[in-house]
């Protein structure tokens, strides 16, 4: 099963690359972190030290990767990234933080979903710069102590909830990402129709920005779409009526609603009586993972109010009602 918007958020590694902007400057909106960031990289570049650990908080999409990268292009230091989930046993964390570089970056991703058992070795890793290894068994065994060079961590997480305590303490910089603003996502995506080589017109340009809920990967996948479209016509162009439709083939409604945001108000609205409804027994009648609606889902549509979270769990609110009034539940 795979619904619109999940393949949506869901990176495209090519398209991603070729629309990550490079450096600060060019990056656009989260104006207060830019600050942060071009600060303590400066900082650092004038002490010659490793940059600070710095944290990314936000929802998918919203350019966590994008600026770990920018960190090490400013630093110009090397990076390595990997996906928390990767990292399995301790020998392949080690293995990692001992072929970091002086003043590299170690980017981890979704570093929440970090095995607890391997939570040690990064916080010595953090805090003395070595990391310990066993080798042997038993009382034959030693332990062998390896410092670090200088290094900078960078994590991204969309639940920095799930963090233990003394992890999140480690980072001198905790950057929330929030969601665009809708004259953001127009900049976005005009940059972005650019390295598309697209020229649209500026009504598509504003009904993209208007459905793609303040993320700039959607913004960046809806344009992709477009450009497919585009490319299989005779005249290089296209206007406000096929824009839309070519959000309504990938099911994007006016409010940037996917199929399975839809759903989740129908089950709302029809198995629960309009709530309160608990995450796992909404997660359960979906088919989906409680993880994916609270982290991808829930954000944009408490943000919308569409839904609200009570203490006895989700409600649809009149104004998620009045969207789905009139519509057939389908699914
Ligand atoms: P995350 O790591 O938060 O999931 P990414 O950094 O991979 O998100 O960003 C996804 C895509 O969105 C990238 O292709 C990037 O080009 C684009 N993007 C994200 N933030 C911005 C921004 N502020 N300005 C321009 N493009 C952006």
């Amino acid at each position: 099963k795979r619904f619109p918007y999940f393949s949506l958020v869901q990176r495209e590694p090519a398209l991603d690359n070729v629309l990550r902007p490079k450096n600060l400057s060019d990056f656009i909106g989260q104006e207060r972190i830019k600050d942060r960031l071009a600060l303590i990289i400066n900082a650092a570049k004038k002490r010659e030290e490793a940059v600070d650990h710095i944290l990314f908080v936000g929802p998918p999409g919203v350019g966590k990767t994008t600026l770990a990268l920018i960190i090490a292009e400013e630093q110009n230091a090397p990076i390595k990234m990997v996906s928390a989930p990767s990292l399995q046993k301790s020998g392949d964390l080690i293995a990692l933080l001992t072929s970091v570089e002086e003043r590299g970056i170690i980017f981890i991703d979704e570093i929440h979903r970090l095995n607890p058992s391997l939570e040690e070795i990064l916080y010595s890793a953090l805090e003395d710069r070595s990391v310990s290894i066993v080798t042997g068994k038993g009382p034959g065994g030693k332990v062998l102590s390896i410092k670090l060079p200088p290094f900078t961590l960078v994590g991204a997480t969309t639940r920095p909830a799930l963090l233990s305590s003394p992890l999140r303490d480690r980072f001198g910089f905790i950057a929330n990402l929030d969601f665009y603003t809708h004259e953001e996502m127009v900049k976005i995506i005009e940059r972005s129709q650019k390295i598309l080589g697209l020229n649209l017109p500026y009504e598509s340009i504003i009904e993209i920005a208007k459905r793609s809920r303040g993320v700039p990967r959607i913004a960046n996948r809806i344009l992709k779409r477009i450009k497919d479209y585009i490319d299989l016509k005779e005249e290089k162009n296209i206007n406000l009526e096929e824009t839309k439709r070519v959000l309504e083939l990938i099911g994007i409604d006016e409010k940037g609603l996917d199929e399975l945001d839809r759903k989740i108000l129908f089950a709302l609205r029809d198995k629960f009586s309009g709530g309160p409804v608990g995450l796992k027994a909404l997660a359960a009648v979906l088919n989906e993972s409680p993880d994916t609606i609270e982290s991808i889902y829930e954000p944009y549509l408490l943000r919308i109010g569409f839904i609200q979270r009570t203490s006895r769990g989700r409600i649809i609110t009149p104004l998620g009602l009045a969207h789905i009034m009139g519509c057939k539940n389908d699914g």
